[in-house]
C-alpha cells in the first residue's frame, strides 16, 4: 500500500508543522540507504522515523536501528511496520532532547535521516556538537541547504563553514518534489557528510573559532574588519591589524573566506594579549 493510503486508512493528517513529507519511492529508500555504506555490524540512527519505509531498509543492512519519532501518532503505524526487525528499536522522542552520547552509550554509529525541514540547521549543529560524533552523516534536507553545506569559497555562510569543519560534504542524488507523500514545495538533495576524526584545520579551540566565524558573518554583507570589529568588540585597528596579520585583506567579505583564513585568523585572536583589543 502507498504511504497516502496508509495514513488515509489510518485516518493520519501529515503535519507540516513537523516537516511531514513522507518518502514513497523504493528506489530512492534504496539510493538513500546504499549511500550511507551501512555494514552488518553497524549501529545507525534515524532521525524522524514517519511511517517505517526508510527505518526498514536501514534494519536490513545494519546490526541495530535507533529510530526517533515526536510524533506519538505514528508510533502504532511504525511498530506494525517494523514488527518483523527486532533489531530495530523506535524511540519517542525530540532529537534536539536527545543526549546522543547517552543514548548511543559511546559505539560508532552512523547518522540516515529524511530530515524535518523546518529544524535542519538545529539537528546539524545537534550532530556536530555531540561530544561522541556520528562516522558519517546521510541525510535528505532541502536542495539549497545541500548546495550551502557543499558551498566554496565566495559563497560560503555559517553553515559551510560548520559542516566542512566537522566532515567532508558531498550531494549524492538530487530528489524531485515526487518522490514525497505530501510533495515539499522545494526540491531536496542528499548529502553525505563523512565526518572527520580530527578538524582539517589547527585551531586553538572550537569555542573560540566558531565565535570568530559567528562575529565575521555576523554582518554578512559589510567588509571583515567591520563585521569582526563589532562582533568580537575590538577596534577597527585592531580587527583590520588581526586579519592583516592572519594575511587576509580586510576589506574582504567573510563568504570568501576559506576554512584555513578561518582558523589563522582565530589561532591569532586566541594568542593576542587582551589589552590590545580595547575600544
Ligand atoms: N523517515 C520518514 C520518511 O523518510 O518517509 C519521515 C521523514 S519526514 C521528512 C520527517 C519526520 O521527522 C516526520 O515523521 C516528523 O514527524 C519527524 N520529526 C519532526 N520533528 C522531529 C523532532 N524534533 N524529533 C524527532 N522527529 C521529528
Amino acid at each position: 500500500m502507498n504511504v497516502k493510503h496508509l495514513l488515509e486508512k489510518l485516518n493520519i493528517q501529515p503535519k507540516k508543522s513537523l516537516g511531514q513529507n513522507f518518502l514513497q519511492d523504493p528506489n530512492t529508500l534504496d539510493k538513500i540507504a546504499n549511500a550511507a555504506d551501512i555494514a552488518p555490524t553497524d549501529t545507525v540512527l534515524e532521525i524522524g522515523a514517519g511511517t517505517g519505509a526508510l527505518t526498514i531498509k536501514l534494519a536490513q543492512r545494519a546490526a541495530q536501528v535507533l529510530a526517533i519519532e515526536i510524533d506519538e501518532r505514528l508510533l502504532p503505524l511504525l511498530h506494525s511496520q517494523l514488527r518483523d526487525f527486532p533489531n530495530v528499536n523506535v524511540y519517542h522522542a525530540d532529537i534536539l532532547q536527545v543526549d546522543l552520547d547517552v543514548l548511543l552509550g559511546g559505539r560508532p554509529y552512523l547518522v540516515v535521516a529524511n530530515l524535518p525541514y523546518y529544524i535542519t540547521s538545529k539537528i546539524l549543529r545537534h550532530l556536530f556538537e555531540a561530544r561522541h560524533k556520528a562516522q558519517r552523516l546521510v541525510l535528505t534536507v532541502q536542495q539549497e541547504v545541500a548546495e550551502r553545506l557543499v558551498a566554496a569559497p565566495g559563497e560560503m555562510s555559517l553553515l559551510s563553514v560548520s559542516a566542512q569543519f566537522y566532515g567532508s560534504p558531498r550531494i549524492v542524488a538530487r530528489l524531485s518534489p515526487s518522490v514525497f507523500y505530501p510533495r515539499p514545495e522545494v526540491a531536496s538533495a542528499v548529502v553525505r557528510i563523512d565526518v572527520y576524526a580530527q578538524p582539517p584545520v589547527e585551531v586553538p579551540d572550537e569555542q573560540v573559532f566558531f565565535h570568530v566565524v559567528s562575529a565575521g558573518f555576523g554582518q554578512r554583507r559589510k567588509q571583515l574588519k567591520n563585521s569582526l570589529s563589532s562582533g568580537l568588540a575590538i577596534s577597527h585597528t585592531a580587527a583590520a591589524d588581526l586579519l592583516t596579520r592572519a594575511g587576509v585583506d580586510p576589506m574582504r567579505r567573510a563568504e570568501t573566506l576559506s576554512l584555513e583564513e578561518w582558523a589563522a585568523i582565530a589561532r591569532l585572536f586566541a594568542a593576542q594579549d587582551a589589552r590590545l583589543f580595547v575600544q
